[in-house]
């Protein structure tokens, strides 16, 4: 034999060893992403496990083989639920639960009854089973950040495959009672396979933590965390630089009385009543409109590819929809209403700035004529479709 079994068995725990510790170092350093704690969790059982099988090596016995089937069960499940919880962001206990026993139920009774070469065939295809559920986990969710997740799969995949060859040689051989533990070239293979896939699993789900911080903050970065619309300097970096022509049309929001509906039904109300104007903003966008609150109760539509005289209709349909909306504030309905001011795309195209300072204008004028209104800049007319009405 080239190589020594239990010193392969003693890098494995080791490399092992070392990854849960990294991991738990990263669930310190960033408590809430639990899924990490999860994944700890797992490698310790399956650690120990590891430590409990070179005893069994050592001395054979039903009592060290059920210990190891337990460890390695119960980790295994649990890290398939970390490959779970990963992609859905939900820890599936019972899921941990059942897998977990029902891979204790064909393992230890025959071990129990002294089959032990019997309850390995089941151990090897029970572990095979968990790592392809834990490899479909990362599959399924391959989207968010297809080249690391998809060498995690192939990684899970690859152990699984190893330890469905060691079943294979078991069954081949068909011996129901061993008088040793298991050794063969499989197991040699599959302990080589497990050092390697241990360590690129590690490194990569490690790499894809920090890509889901780094993601994570890059979209906090350019939202507005009350309503979720794009913030004030997302809307400048997309738009900040360009000039818009023709079918480019600039719509600004102003909620009006908003200040009142915080004086009299608090703070947390407003809250509520800007989040419905948001959905509402949110409901008349097409693709590749954006819709972004400016600050306080400002909001902005910018429209793309608009046919002359559509933004204040977008605009009007918007400002009726509010309008007509109940809104609940514990057990009373408010009514709120919006002023809205359009710069509608010209064909002297004029820069982003410039068209929202039309818009700005524009919406001015809507208050002073009396608010939950239309205008449309340039010009300074009130939209014809009965938009003019006096605010209460
Ligand atoms: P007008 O009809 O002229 O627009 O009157 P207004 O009361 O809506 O306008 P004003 O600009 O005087 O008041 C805006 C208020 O919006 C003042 C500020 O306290 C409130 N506000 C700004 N940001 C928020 C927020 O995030 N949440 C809540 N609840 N209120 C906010
Ligand atoms: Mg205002
Ligand atoms: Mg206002």
């Amino acid at each position: 034999m080239m190589l020594d079994y239990n010193l392969l068995l003693l890098a494995l725990g080791v490399s092992a060893t070392c990854l849960a510790v990294t991991l738990m170092g990263s669930w310190l350093a960033r408590r809430a992403e639990t899924v990490l704690l999860t994944g700890t969790f797992g490698l310790v059982l399956v650690v120990v496990g590891i430590f409990v099988y070179g005893f069994y090596v050592e001395r054979p016995g039903p009592v060290l083989g059920t210990g190891n089937f337990v460890l390695f069960h119960a980790g295994f499940a649990i890290i398939w639920g970390a490959g779970y919880q990963f992609r859905t962001n939900r820890l599936p206990i019972s899921g941990i639960v059942i897998r977990a026993l029902i891979a204790m139920a064909v393992t230890i009774p025959p071990m129990i009854a002294g089959l032990n070469g019997l309850a390995f065939m089941a151990d090897n295809l029970a572990i095979a089973f968990l790592l392809f559920a834990t490899a479909r986990q990362y599959w399924l969710g391959r989207a968010e950040a297809p080249a690391p997740i998809s060498g995690i799969t192939a990684l899970y995949t690859l152990t699984a495959i190893s330890f469905v060859l060691c079943a294979s040689v078991l069954i081949w051989d068909g011996k129901l009672v061993l008088d040793a533990a298991p050794n063969n070239w499989a197991e040699n293979l599959s302990l080589a396979m497990c050092i390697a896939g241990m360590t690129g699993i590690g490194a990569l789900s490690l790499a894809l933590h920090q890509w889901r911080l780094a993601a994570r903050h890059r979209i906090d970065a350019i939202t507005d965390p009350l309503t979720g619309l794009l913030n004030r300097r997302a809307l400048f970096d997309r738009y900040g630089t360009r000039t818009m022509g023709v079918s480019t049309a600039v719509i600004v929001f102003d909620i009006d009385h908003f200040k009142s509906v915080n004086d009299r039904y608090g703070h947390a109300a407003g809250d509520h009543v800007l989040r419905v104007f948001a959905s509402e903003l949110s409901a008349n966008c097409r693709n590749g409109d954006t819709a972004a609150r400016l600050g306080g109760e400002e909001f902005t539509l910018v429209l793309k590819e608009i046919m002359p005289g559509r933004a204040e209709l977008v605009a009007e349909r918007i400002r009726k929809a509010f309008e007509d909306r109940d809104i609940y504030i514990d057990d009373e309905v408010l009514k709120c209403t919006v002023s809205v001011g359009v710069a509608p795309g010209r064909s002297k195209p004029l820069d982003f700035d410039a068209m929202l300072g039309e818009a700005d204008k524009a919406l001015y004028a809507a208050k002073r004529a009396g608010r939950n209104r239309v205008e449309l800049a340039s010009h300074l007319h009130s939209v014809p479709s009965g938009a003019a009405r006096s605010a209460s």
